[in-house]
Order: structure tokens, then sequence, then C-alpha cells
């Protein structure tokens, strides 16, 4: 894994609403070849490991039950300067705030339903795809 990958999730909201096909089309649309994917239903314990580093945050506990409520996508995306692309392909946080025709704007509920995971460095998505990913899986 180098540095022109990033680690994505479709989470459990954009999910169940049915957009996974539109925003697998937007992430392949904009460059990103898919270099691993899986659909699965993170347990607590596992929501809670892959957000440890937010655990001390208020808004923990409902992101750890929001992330374990149903199904989601996990994917290994490759591209020049992943982490940086995919972060301004999804826009911000909050889709209040996110950018006309990212992601979030127009796939996203509110702050913490927001449609799309996107690491934040090539360290971080290396940990994050290691997650669910071996080696072997990453194309
Ligand atoms: N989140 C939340 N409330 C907040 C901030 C974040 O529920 O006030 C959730 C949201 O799903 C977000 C995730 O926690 O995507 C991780 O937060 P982070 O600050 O890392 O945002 P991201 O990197 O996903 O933009
Ligand atoms: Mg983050």
């Amino acid at each position: 894994m180098d540095s022109d990958m990033t680690f994505s999730i479709i989470k459990p909201d954009a999910v169940s609403r049915g957009y996974t096909g539109q925003i697998l089309s937007r992430i392949t649309d904009s460059g990103f070849a898919i270099a691993a994917l899986r659909m699965l239903w993170l347990t607590r314990q596992q929501a809670e490991d892959f957000y440890s580093v937010h655990r001390e945050r208020g808004f923990y506990k409902g992101l750890v039950e929001f992330m374990s409520s149903g199904p989601v996508i996990v994917t290994v995306l490759r591209k020049a300067n992943a982490v940086e692309e995919f972060r301004r392909l999804i826009g911000s946080t909050d889709p209040a705030k996110a950018e006309k025709g990212t992601i979030r704007a127009d796939f996203a509920t509110d702050v913490q339903k927001n449609a799309v995971h996107g690491s934040d460095s090539p360290e971080n998505a290396r940990r994050e795809a290691s997650f669910f990913f071996p080696a072997i899986e990453i194309f």
C-alpha cells in the first residue's frame, strides 16, 4: 500500500438509502480505481476499534452505534494524491457545510450520518485498509 491509496467506507445511511451505486460511480468517474471492495456489517466492537482515535469525543458513542447499525461497503482506492483528492471529493464532515457537488453535500443526512468515510492521512489509510483487507486482497 503506497501513498497513492486511500481507504473509504460507504456508511450505513447511504447503503440503506440505496446510494451505493451512485456513490461508487462518483468515485470512479473522479479517476479513482477500486483496489479492494467488500460489503460487511460491523460489530459494535469492530466499530469501536475502527474509530478508537475518537473515543474521548462526545460523538463517539453515537458514531459507534450508527456505524454498526447496518451493512457498509469498504473500499481501498487508488489515484495520485489519493487521500487529499478523496477528501475533496467527499466534502466537509458536516453536509450542511460541504461544498456543492461533493458526495456529502448530495447524499449525506447530517454530521453523523454523512454517507462516506475517507482517511485523513496516508498512514491512517494504511492502518484502516489493513483493518479490513490482507495485503494480498489489495490490487
Ligand atoms: N461525527 C459526528 N459528530 C461530529 C463529528 C463527527 O457524529 O460532531 C462522526 C461523523 O460520522 C464523522 C466521524 O464522526 O464522519 C469521524 O469524525 P471526523 O472528525 O474524523 O470526520 P471525517 O474525517 O469523517 O470528516
Ligand atoms: Mg476523520
